[in-house]
């Protein structure tokens, strides 16, 4: 079963309904460790990234994740914008002018922008970041493509929402958060769980469109 353009834009419409109905939660986190804004930012994010993609008739994945995160850096500012932008077109460049990809395909993809995310936030496991959730799900994912697209998600889901609540007892070494030192421990990452909303989005698109098409 490979992962195809429609499963990409439900993926994305997934991803803002969740958000809508998550924005608070988003910014309450980051109240206790950052500047309440983050549900703010991914709501911005997503809102306007479906205002791009829903009327356009893609054909090809690079295109698409090109729109994405274009859309991530120029509308969402801060810290989080230019990750998810450049996790996004990282994908996107990788993928190319396909319009579905093996499952193999897509997590050497995320590799590349899991790497992109690592090297522009100088961040890795551990620092309490998005990356807690990114690194595990992507690898979990990786390990699993061979098995088929129904396993590689749901074990990405799996080490995503336990890399999500890894991140409550850490000290946070990367972005505002670490500015307070050891009182950011005991609260979760704000980014680490619009992460994983993306990775569920993700495999509740594939899982959906998968059984559209069965
Ligand atoms: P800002 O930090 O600009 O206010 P947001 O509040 O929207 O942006 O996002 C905060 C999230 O961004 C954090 O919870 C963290 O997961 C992520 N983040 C911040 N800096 C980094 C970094 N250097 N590397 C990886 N992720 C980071
Ligand atoms: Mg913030």
């Amino acid at each position: 079963m490979t992962f195809n353009i429609r499963m990409f834009t439900a993926a994305f419409e997934k991803l803002d309904s969740l958000i809508e109905e998550k924005k608070d939660f988003l910014t309450n986190l980051d109240a206790a460790i950052g500047d309440s804004d983050h549900g703010i930012n991914m709501r911005r994010g997503t809102r306007r990234i479906l205002e791009k993609i829903r009327d356009k008739d893609y054909t090809d994945c690079g295109e698409l994740l090109r729109d994405v995160a274009m859309t991530f850096m120029s509308v969402v500012g801060g810290n989080i914008g230019p990750l998810y932008g450049t996790f996004f077109m990282k994908i996107g460049q990788k993928l190319g002018t396909t319009a579905e990809v093996s499952t193999e395909e897509l997590a050497d993809a995320m590799m590349e922008g899991l790497a992109g995310v690592m090297s522009l936030g100088k961040s890795s496991v551990g620092d309490k970041t998005m990356v807690d959730v990114l690194d595990p799900a992507i690898n979990a994912f990786r390990e699993n493509a061979s098995q088929g697209g129904e396993i590689a998600w749901d074990s990405a889901v799996a080490a995503a929402e336990k890399g999500m609540e890894s991140t409550i007892p850490l000290v946070s070494n990367r972005g505002r958060s670490s500015s307070l030192g050891e009182r950011s421990t005991g609260h979760q990452d704000p980014g680490a769980t619009s992460s994983y909303y993306l990775i569920s989005s993700l495999r509740d698109a594939f899982f959906d469109e998968k059984s559209s098409l069965d």
